[in-house]
Order: structure tokens, then sequence, then C-alpha cells
């Protein structure tokens, strides 16, 4: 059997262990030191805008702590773009408030602005007042930040950005992460760099992020001895992961070009392939760290559908994925509002992520190319 070829896996800079070996020598061996304070700048300086940083010990626990800084209680409301991975889902219902889905549109694959507007519209109507919209960049891909941006600021609703598989993508020169109130950025293990695991609020302001790192660490008063007027959280990041992230930072550029570079592989393999769309930046306002690149398959001109890609490619050892399944089709949300036209639906049904690492080799290409071609013939 070849070696397995995996959708995404971790890729490190040669960098990472420096700073470990630093946390070491210096025994920061905690969730706070050098390494936190400098994986942090680094970000504030990456993503621009006057951003604020805060590191924390997920994507999850950061979207978790946007939505308590939002306000967010139990019987609220949260708008959430319904196709995506769980995690953007999940801290609402930490919160006792119920999401309400929206659904996506066909150029971006992310939340419809016109779909929202709708939701939003519909629920003032029934007297409910959406306390937070998540607008996700699936794959990378910005979502459409100007109308989505509007729309928060015309009705008056907090905008958390789910970035976790956006860090670098840019849309208007500006990067994800930073449009609204609130971004959160993941660094799991498959993501576009990784410390194994761990996570980031991005702020608008210090004010909000000293009251994240509060919240984080158990929201403890000043005083000498432990006092308490908040619920606290045991969210922040660990200053050996942090070490991680500080090499990863050093070549995260390097890997958004070696992403892009797979996209460009994929639309040359799909070129003249009628019925397989791969996912591109509609114009050049948009610009992808195509974190995973993904493609459409039009069954009824390719005489194949994903899950026969999926599986052709899987008996060569080369995983692929299929897309997120929307949140409103899950098991565990059915009770939940949808908004939308049965986009997001049909993008599942016919969606597959392929091998997009940053690590892909030559050889690997070659080895993908030549199954999808042959399933093609
Ligand atoms: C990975 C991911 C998250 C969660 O990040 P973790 O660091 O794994 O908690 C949230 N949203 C999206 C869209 C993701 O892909």
């Amino acid at each position: 059997m070849m070696d397995k070829i995996w959708l995404s896996s971790p890729h490190m800079g040669g960098g990472e262990q420096k700073y470990v070996q630093e946390a070491f020598d210096t025994n920061w061996v905690a969730p706070l030191g050098p390494n936190v304070n400098g994986f942090e700048q680094d970000l504030e300086e990456y993503v621009g805008e006057n951003s604020k940083v805060a590191c924390l010990a997920s994507g999850t626990s950061a979207l978790h702590l946007a939505l308590i800084l939002a306000g967010v209680r139990t019987g609220d409301e949260v708008l959430c773009q319904s196709m995506t991975f769980s995690a953007s889902a999940n801290p609402i219902t930490y919160q006792g408030a119920m999401p309400v889905f929206v659904d996506s549109e066909k150029d971006t694959w992310n939340i419809c602005p016109k779909a929202l507007e709708e939701a939003i519209e519909d629920r003032l109507s029934k007297g409910k007042n959406p306390k937070a919209i998540i607008v996700v960049h699936l794959y990378g891909m910005p979502a459409k930040m100007d109308k989505i941006g509007a729309l928060s600021k015309k009705y008056d609703i907090t905008l958390i950005e789910d970035a976790a598989e956006a860090l670098g993508s840019t849309y208007k020169g500006q990067k994800c992460g930073t449009f609204g109130d609130f971004g959160i950025l993941s660094f799991n293990g498959n993501k576009i760099i990784t410390t194994s695991g761990g996570g980031a609020l991005v702020c608008r302001n210090e004010q909000d992020k000293q009251k994240a790192i509060f919240l984080a660490t158990q929201a403890r008063d000043n005083a000498p001895h432990y006092q308490h007027s908040h619920i606290g959280y045991n969210y922040r990041m660990s200053n050996i992961v942090a070490g991680i992230g500080r090499g990863q930072m050093e070549v995260l550029d390097k890997h958004i070009g070696f992403r892009r570079a797979n996209n460009q592989f994929y639309q040359e393999v799909f070129k003249y392939v009628d019925g397989i769309r791969v996912l591109t930046e509609p114009t050049s306002e948009y610009f992808s760290n195509h974190w995973l690149s993904a493609v459409i398959i039009d069954q009824n001109k390719t005489g194949f559908s994903r899950e026969d890609l999926r599986l052709t490619l899987e008996k060569e050892n080369i995983e692929s994925r299929p897309l997120w399944k929307p949140m409103h089709l899950q098991p565990v949300f059915e009770d939940c509002k949808y908004y939308g036209r049965n986009i997001s639906e049909k993008l599942f049904e016919d969606g597959l992520c392929l091998p997009s690492g940053s690590n892909l080799t030559n050889e690997d290409r070659l080895r993908i190319k030549e199954v999808i071609q042959n399933l093609i013939k």
C-alpha cells in the first residue's frame, strides 16, 4: 500500500522547537508566559486593523467567550451560518441560547446576506431580537463581509466572525477575523497553522481582550486571596503551545502559498472536465488562503457522484471528505429554525474536499491526478 495522503496534516516549519525549548529553559511551563505574549503580538501584527488578540485553549473556547462578551444569555437567539463545523454552533448552546440557522450562497458557500436579512426580519416580526450573528469563512474563502457588516450595523446585532479556517485570507485587502466585533481563530491539528491545539479571540479593543483573559483564567478578582464575583473558565493557552505558534507564524505566508498552489493544481486538473467546479475566488476582491480545496460534482454531467470519487481515492489511500453537513440537518439541532433555499443542502450532497496540505509533494499530486483522471475516463 502506498503512503497515506492526508486531507490536511500538521506541517512544522523548523523554528517551533526553539521557542518550546526556551519555555523549558526558563521554566515558563504554565498557561502564561513570554511565548503567549509573543504569539499574541505576532498575531496582532499579522491581522492588523489595531486588533487585540487573546490566545486561548481552542477556537471553540474563543467563540464561547465572544458570545459571553456579546451578552448572549439563556433564551436568546443567535443567527449562525448553517454550513459549517459544529464548533461554530455548539457554544451558542453553552450559553443556553438557541441557534437560528441561515443558508449559504453559491459563490462563496458562506452565509447568504439575503437569507440573513430575511431571517432577521422574520425573527423581529415574531418579537425576537437576535443577539449575535456568526459568519464563517469556509475553507478559507472570505464571506461577503461588506453586506454582512452592513446588516449587523443596520439591525444593531453583534457580529462574530469564525475565521478558524481563514487565517491570512483577505476581503477587499482586509484580513478575515478583523471585520466583526469579534473574530476567532483556531490552531487545531489540521488548520493552516497548528499548535497541536489552540485558538484565539480577536478583539477590537484592549478592554475586550482583558475581559476575555479575565474570564479565561477563572475570573479572579483583584485580591491577595481567591475572590470571585463572576463565573470563570479555564480557557487560556499554555506557554508551551504558544511556542509552537510562534514558530508556525514564521512560515504562515509560505504555507498559504503552498495551499494556493494546490488550488491552482486542482483548477488545472478539472479545467476541461464538464460538471466539476473547483471553489475559486468570485472576484479579485477575495483572497483565500485555500485552507482546503473543494469541488462540486454534477453527477448528471460526470456520471459519478462525490461519493464515487471519495471511495475511489480511499482505495488508493488518499483521504478526501464531504463538505460540512449543514447544522440544520444535524440530529442534535433538529429543533432549530432554518432560513434558506436549499443551497447548503445541495452543496453538501455534491461537494468534496480534496487533499490540500501545505506539505503535499509533487509525487502526491501526480498520484491524486492519476486516480482522478482514471475515474473521469
Ligand atoms: C476548527 C474549527 C473551529 C473550532 O476550532 P477548535 O480550535 O478546534 O476548537 C470552529 N469553527 C470552524 C469553522 C472550524 O473549522
